[in-house]
């Protein structure tokens, strides 16, 4: 697939959600709509601001949320307060910057068809409606996770949210095979404001007029036909986005020049001395923390399992005592015992990683972009879900796709060392069956993209259905 020639004077206007998992998605896919045709402007918040260097073919305009990566308010422990701030904060901003793209763009004899912004900015809805522009919206997530967020009044009036610690086990007869402790929840004091958020989330993306979704077909139709019916608006899951925006971007957009960490090249050299399917990925993207015994559980069950691991150990990721650890608590002594055999990085170029044929699994909090990235590459996972829908996107892996192994409970190092050996050495049958099913779904996924696939087409559809908005 090649690049088409601009559709002349049509603008699409983009709106990111300032998080890794939500501003990499929406690049790939600006990048996807840019090489249809369509001039790009992304309004961005200045909180965790993307770099426009990195897409020269893009316009950017900044909007003032007021939010400092000093204040609380940028700590990842307040995400739920973080994203009722941005919704609150930039209506104004965004009016505003809105207003100007559309009259600049009037005057440049230009058309701008639509709004692509966030599911969870939701506030954006009421303002295209003033503008009587209308908003298609992207859903970064996961159509199977979705369908909880759908039915969270049901399931709050079915007495199984709030959770009571007796029922985790039990299955959600309305969702299986969820249990109740995949439920995508966070630990919050203040459980109503979660409730009210998914509501706006879930009632927001019902007003709007089309879902984007980083999906494909083969990979979540049940939970796609059964949201169709209930939002009756036109879906595209023209997923996985970093595939497409790989291969057939004119900028040809790799992963590092979205990212807003700095990834660490120095991870691939040091994968290249190990041989095929040998190395243990292990990495709990942007935002999940974890304690500092929790940790250690984690280290010495990667050292007991003489296998190779590459670990992203993110600034702020290990909490001891309610702080920040600064430096990794390792015990003493620990990296130098382990020879060479780990290798630890602040972050990591993960698409790469995955692709790179020394790592034979991921040790993934199931993030629904780390999920994808690795069915792509045909990595099987180990999942430690934290919160939201990396629960369902856990439980999907292990035991709907059967693509991954799952702890049930509390980490233990034996643990570690059984389901590390169980994936990674080719002697256990439930993990061969485990390798060949990731395989399939690697193929599926390359296959959606192919001519006539379901991404394919459903890109096409897309197109189509912006240029049926009139100027
Ligand atoms: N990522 C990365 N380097 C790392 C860890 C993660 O580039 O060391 C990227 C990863 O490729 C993915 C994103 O960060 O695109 C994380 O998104 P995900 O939805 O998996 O999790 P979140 O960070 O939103 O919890």
């Amino acid at each position: 697939m090649r690049m088409e020639k601009q559709r002349k004077g049509v603008r699409l206007v983009l709106l990111p959600l300032p998080f890794e998992g939500h501003i990499n998605p929406m690049l790939h896919l600006a990048n996807i709509l840019y090489s249809k045709g369509f001039s790009i402007t992304i309004i961005h918040t200045t909180f965790n601001s993307p770099n426009p260097l990195n897409y020269p073919h893009f316009t950017f305009c900044p909007i003032q949320d007021g939010i400092t990566t000093q204040s609380d308010d940028s700590s990842s422990l307040n995400l739920l307060h973080l994203i009722i701030l941005l919704n609150i904060r930039c209506v104004t901003p965004f009016r505003d910057t809105l207003a100007k793209v559309i009259s600049d763009a009037r005057d440049n004899k230009e058309h701008v068809a639509c709004l692509v912004s966030d599911g969870l900015f939701y506030f954006t809805q009421g303002v295209s409606n003033t503008f009587e522009l209308p908003r298609i919206a992207l859903r970064e997530g996961g159509a199977s996770s979705f369908v909880p967020f759908v039915l969270f009044p049901l399931l709050i009036e079915r007495g199984y949210i709030p959770i009571q610690d007796s029922q985790l086990e039990e299955t959600v007869t309305e969702i299986p095979p969820l249990k109740v402790k995949d439920l995508p929840l966070i630990d919050t004091k203040e459980p109503e404001k979660y409730y009210k958020e998914l509501s706006n989330l879930v009632e927001g993306t019902k007003a709007s007029c089309g879902v984007i979704w980083n999906s494909f077909e083969d990979l979540e139709s049940s939970p796609l036909s059964y949201l169709r019916q209930e939002f009756q608006i036109p879906f595209f899951p023209i997923g996985p986005f970093h595939k497409y925006s790989f291969s057939h971007s004119p900028s040809s957009s790799s992963s590092s020049s979205s990212s807003l960490l700095t990834q660490d090249q120095s991870c691939i050299s040091w994968l290249d001395r190990h041989k095929p399917n040998s190395v243990i990925y292990v990495s709990f993207g942007s935002l999940a923390a974890i304690t500092a015994a929790k940790f250690l559980e984690i280290a010495w069950g990667l050292a007991s399992s003489m296998h190779p691991f590459l670990w992203v150990i993110r600034k702020g990721m290990v909490i001891d005592d309610g702080k920040e650890c600064l430096d990794p608590p390792f015990p003493a002594g620990f990296i130098d015992n382990l020879e060479g055999r780990g290798y630890i990085v602040k972050w990591a170029p993960q698409q790469e990683v995955l692709a790179h044929k020394a790592v034979g699994a991921f040790w993934t909090h199931c993030g629904w972009n780390s999920t994808l990235e690795s069915i792509c590459e045909g990595v099987p996972m180990i999942c430690m879900p934290f919160f939201t829908d990396q629960k369902v996107n856990a439980r999907y892996v292990s035991s709907v796709w059967k693509i991954g192994v799952q702890f049930e409970g509390e980490v233990k190092r034996e643990e570690v060392v059984k389901m590390i050996r169980g994936l990674i050495e080719g002697n256990n049958k439930e993990g061969s069956q485990i390798r060949e099913r990731v395989l399939d779904l690697k193929e599926k996924a390359r296959v959606s993209w192919n001519h006539g696939g379901s991404s394919y087409t459903y890109l096409d559809a897309l197109v189509n259905f912006i240029l049926s908005f009139e100027p």
